[in-house]
């Protein structure tokens, strides 16, 4: 079938128009007046992203014109939280900018909630201030809206383009329209990824017609690390991927409930289990669990092993606060903002809060890179502060030449948020600005042979799709091909049972991990033989790709870190301890996409805060 071809050249090309998205578009505008900066986006940046639903507080507020927090503080924060790795001075970095990107949220319309006696910005937590935030994302996105030069929407991103001169440096992107079916490529000479987490790489609590209910985002499929690792860029932390504790079956979030309204967990019998298992940590983690506040990943850890002394469910004591009227608002709010489900299961399940307690539970694994977790790219650190080791030159870049990244994308800096997120998509594109700007006359070269064969590559499941669907069985079952959800499943339970998923109680050993990843490979070779029916079904083909390149990518690493560092996030069985002398530092893999292999290396945590 013949399709149109779309050619569009760019000086900034921003890939995912999520926080990190916007964030990038609207700061290239600022230092790049006279730049053509085109947004390509696989949904519609007005409703994209883990925001589209909208948020109750923005995580991530220092509140320094009031002398709330220093970004030294968020460091420390961070730093602890992590059980001591990571990237400070990209973490420094965000904290000391994140305030003014808030205050140009609420310039631009976002209602920020205020304490009525002091004036100030409605606290949630140390970190967190409270907004009225349904409406966030179209608010962000239309400061991104105004600045592109052009935003391209309902564009699935495949692969990145390599200048065809310079082996490691970026050209572009070839992607498609999920809605006509165009092959755009785009040529540009900075490109930064922000196209968010991954969620689905673990077989998900909830299964069969459940299945899309999932913490993080569904749509978040892992495509802002496939496209850095396919380029050749290195990778960092990305074992560490994240579980959470969430209130059952609609992940409803938990932080307001903690925070605000002072709500506190019990174990069935109405026993506070944390203080319980605080010394079998200690042998675990050493001093790490009398830190203040308790590293998120130990207090997973004393729940799931509360959980296994058969003392579960575990409920969030919610009957005490619910007397109050205006916590019980502020509770029920809390969901319609953000997680609508919540409330929805709630009523479903005859939950009323005020008189009973609901129970809390662990979530599948996700990778992600700007929560209480950092998995992501390996990116050059800011000029004033890096270590000279984390310096390679632009801020953000990584290790592929005038490729930037943002959010999710960036490794090693846990607790940015939706408000560091777009803050890290303002410092990337000032970085690839000024990138762009020094070489003004050096436009990268795309090669027509590379753009040709890519494009055979994308539209191949829809032919294996037109030429096998005549011998279906059943319906959906070809001899011929695999559909994109049958190949999500087998990722799925691969991961579960090989990766440490829920299955196996977050538990894995090297035995597992070799054999994961010989499964690993064996997937890969099938999704040459992908079928989509349709264009929707094309894009769950790539979204699949680009999550089982994600996946080996996050074995690898759990292979090589040889020790339990996150309890309550994974267990590596056979080396169960925290390990400081061996481990204190960073994992970084790089991928060689002609040959499939891996490197491995460690890198060194530099502590640059007290
Ligand atoms: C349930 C939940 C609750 C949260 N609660 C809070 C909170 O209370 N406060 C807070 O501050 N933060 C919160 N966060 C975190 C916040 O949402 C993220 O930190 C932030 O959205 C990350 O920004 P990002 O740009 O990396 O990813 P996103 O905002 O998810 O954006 C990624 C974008 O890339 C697009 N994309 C993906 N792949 C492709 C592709 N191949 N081609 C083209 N486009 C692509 C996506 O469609 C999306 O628009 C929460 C997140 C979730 C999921």
């Amino acid at each position: 079938m013949s399709r149109k071809t779309v050619f569009v050249d760019a000086d900034i090309l921003v890939v995912g128009g999520g926080m990190g998205g916007c964030g990038a578009t609207y700061e290239s505008r600022y230092w790049g007046r006279d730049l053509k900066i085109v947004c390509v986006e696989k949904a519609n940046i007005e409703r994209s992203g883990a925001v589209a639903q909208g948020l109750y507080a923005i995580n991530c507020y220092m509140g320094m014109h009031w002398n709330e927090n220093q970004p030294e503080d968020h460091v420390r924060y961070a730093r602890n939280d992590l059980m001591g790795l990571v990237r400070e001075d990209l973490g420094y970095d965000i904290a000391r900018h994140v305030d003014a990107t808030v205050h140009k949220f609420e310039e631009w319309g976002l209602p920020i909630m205020r304490d009525p006696k002091t004036g100030r910005y409605q606290r949630e937590g140390k970190w967190q201030i409270m907004i009225h935030g349904e409406s966030y994302k179209p608010i962000v996105a239309e400061a991104a809206r105004k600045a592109a030069s052009e935003v391209y929407n309902r564009i699935m991103v495949t692969h990145l383009l390599m200048d065809s001169r310079h082996p490691n440096r970026v050209a572009g992107a070839v992607g498609f329209n999920v809605r006509n079916g165009d092959f755009h490529v785009f040529r540009a000479k900075a490109v930064i990824v922000a196209a968010g987490g991954a969620s689905h790489i673990f077989k998900p609590r909830a299964a069969g017609e459940g299945m899309g209910r999932t913490w993080y985002a569904p749509w978040s499929s892992a495509s802002a690390y496939a496209l850095p690792i396919l380029a050749g860029a290195k990778m960092t932390q990305m074992e560490n991927r994240i579980v959470l504790t969430r209130f059952k079956d609609g992940y409803g979030p938990v932080g307001a409930y903690f925070l605000h309204l002072k709500t506190y967990t019990q174990n069935a019998y109405g026993q506070d289990y944390e203080a319980f298992w605080r010394d079998s940590i200690e042998k675990l983690v050493g001093d790490y669990v009398n830190h203040h506040p308790v590293p998120t990943c130990l207090r997973n850890h004393a729940l799931l092993e509360e959980v296994k002394a058969g003392r579960g469910p575990i409920r969030m004591v919610t009957k005490e606060a619910f007397k109050d009227p205006h916590k019980e608002t502020v509770g029920w709010e809390n969901f319609l903002g953000m997680t609508v489900g919540q409330a929805v299961v709630w009523a479903s399940q005859n939950i009323d809060p005020k008189e009973t307690n609901p129970e809390l539970t662990t979530s599948e694994p996700y990778v992600m890179g700007s929560h209480a977790t950092c998995s992501g790219a390996w990116a050059s650190g800011p000029e004033d502060y890096a270590p000279a080791e984390y310096q390679w030159g632009y801020n953000r870049m990584m290790t592929v030449e005038g490729l930037f990244g943002a959010g999710d994308t960036i490794g090693g800096t846990a607790h940015k948020f939706s408000s560091g997120s777009f803050t890290e998509g303002r410092i990337a594109a000032k970085a690839a600005v000024k990138y762009v700007m020094e070489r003004s006359k050096d436009r990268p070269e795309i090669s027509e042979a590379e753009y040709t064969q890519l494009r055979k590559v994308i539209y191949q499941p829809l032919e294996n799709y037109r030429i096998g669907r005549n011998e279906i069985v059943g319906g959906t079952v070809s001899p011929s091909y695999l559909l994109p959800l049958h190949g999500l499943q087998r990722l799925e339970k691969i991961m579960d049972e090989y990766v440490g998923g829920i299955s196996s109680h977050y538990t894995t050993n090297e035995p597992l991990l070799t054999r994961g990843l010989e499964l690993l490979a064996m997937l890969k070779e099938d999704l040459a033989l992908l079928g989509a029916s349709d264009l929707h079904q094309l894009q769950r083909a790539w979204e699949l790709q680009h999550r089982v390149l994600a996946s080996e990518c996050v074995t690898q690493h759990t292979l090589f870190r040889q020790e339990t560092r996150w309890p309550g996030y994974y267990y590596r069985a056979d080396h169960p301890h925290l390990d400081d002398k061996d481990w204190h530092c960073f994992t970084l893999s790089r991928y060689d996409s002609q040959t499939g292999r891996w490197d491995m290396e460690k890198a060194p945590v530099y502590h640059i805060i007290d």
